[in-house]
């Protein structure tokens, strides 16, 4: 299938968002999981990356994708959590500015903080609905560390806030079959979730990772 992709641009804050309503899928993880590896796999070519700022506070690289037919959609890389155990707050300053939310209820009390930081504002507010642009997650894991404190953390932020939304591990090909088998099992236990095993490397998973994102995105725009 033809894939037409291309960097949009590296988003500062909330405002510069995309607002034509087209699906966004956005990559989150730790940082180095491999989320930029990820994308170039989807779309087959080089693309994240080129546009890093180091030292600049960026919200989110944005890239357009074109799938044959398919209305385009964006995928998102968001920054990458660092390694520091169980904590929330990293994560949760990006994903709140991003998906709008970043209180522990589903139903949009938000806290002081959001407010202050603009992502509580109705315009901007990123859920599903309040702009009329549907946003998944893609949660990123890495295949051998399963069940890492900060990726529950930020799975239990995910399920408290955004509606539609996954685990993916990867890098499995550093793994072997029965070492796979195990991880997969491990993951899906810990988070209590189907997980989609992928590997940027081979490109092994990139057609079901590609089948669940439509499937979210036809979720979400429903
Ligand atoms: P990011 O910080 O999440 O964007 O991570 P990167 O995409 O930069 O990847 C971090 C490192 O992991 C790089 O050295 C990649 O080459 C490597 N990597 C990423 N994905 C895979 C994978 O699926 N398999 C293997 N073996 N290495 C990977």
């Amino acid at each position: 299938m033809k894939i037409e992709a291309s960097f949009v641009r590296s988003a500062a804050g909330a405002a510069d968002l995309p607002r034509d309503g087209l699906a966004e899928i956005a990559l989150v993880g730790r940082s180095n999981v491999g989320k930029s590896s990820l994308i170039n796999a989807l779309v087959r070519q080089r693309l994240a990356r080129t546009s890093a700022a180091p030292g600049k506070t960026r919200l989110a690289n944005i890239y357009r994708v074109a799938r044959g037919g398919r209305e385009s959609l964006y995928l998102v890389d968001l920054p990458g959590y660092g390694y520091a155990r169980g904590d929330r707050g990293e994560l949760e300053s990006v994903a709140a500015a991003y998906f709008g939310g970043g209180s522990r209820s589903r139903e949009g009390s938000r806290s002081a903080n959001d407010v202050a930081r603009g992502s509580g504002r109705g315009a901007r507010g990123g859920r599903e609905g309040a702009r009329g642009v549907s946003r998944a997650a893609l949660l990123i894991v890495d295949a051998r560390h399963p069940g890492l404190e900060n990726d529950l953390a930020a799975w239990s932020w995910l399920t408290d806030n955004v509606a539609t939304r996954a685990i993916v591990a990867t890098k499995i090909d550093k793994l072997s079959r029965e070492e796979r088998l195990r991880a997969m099992r491990t993951i899906e236990a810990v988070f209590e979730d189907p997980a989609t095993a992928v590997s940027a490397e081979t490109g092994e998973g990139l057609d079901e990772l590609w089948k669940l994102i439509d499937r979210l995105t036809n979720k979400t725009s429903g």
